[in-house]
């Protein structure tokens, strides 16, 4: 799962380190992630964009959710078209998403059972901070990292939350 951040980013150095033959899925929600795209083509691995437009679900139903539920239904669905032994997530030590994982693995082995596959769904540098996961990447990939809600990955805004993480988590850590 590609989101163009540290953690997806540090993933594909992880796979390439290890001689694991990728795919790069990035969701893209409502045609926001131009940036994302540009910067998931630098990678230069094979790469899926699934797009999810919904204009008229976000009009009338406008409660706020989390983004696993977009990614992993999109990961769902490319594992069942495709030849996986896993899927891999973006995940850091200090990321308020890690106590979902046992809750994510059962419901992803659910959904494999029904597909009778045996994909594993798997966040293999969860055991590492942040900047631990920036420090891994090459200088080329530092620099096509997307740290920004609405910036560039070779202009970031250094206002939105996402940057604020960015400083907080990788650039202020000695
Ligand atoms: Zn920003």
């Amino acid at each position: 799962m590609y989101s163009g951040g540290v953690e997806s980013t540090a993933l594909i150095q992880h796979a390439t380190k290890w001689g694991h033959n990728i795919d790069l899925l990035h969701v893209t929600h409502n045609r926001s992630s131009t940036n994302e795209m540009a910067s998931a083509k630098l990678m230069g691995n094979r790469l899926f964009e699934l797009q999810l437009i919904k204009p008229e679900i976000d009009k009338h139903l406008t409660d706020k959710h989390k983004d696993v539920v977009m990614w992993m239904s999109g990961a769902m669905m490319v594992a069942a078209k495709g030849d996986y032994q896993e899927v891999w997530h973006g995940k850091h030590s200090m990321d308020p998403g890690l106590p979902s994982i046992p809750l994510m693995t059962t419901s992803w082995n659910a959904m494999m059972k029904i597909l009778e596959l045996k994909t594993k769904l798997l966040a293999p540098l969860h055991e590492y901070s942040k900047r631990a996961q920036y420090d891994m990447l090459t200088p080329y990939q530092k620099s096509c990292i997307v740290s920004c809600r609405g910036g560039k990955y070779d202009a970031p805004c250094n206002k939105c939350v996402k940057c604020q993480e960015f400083k907080q988590l990788v650039e202020d850590v000695a």
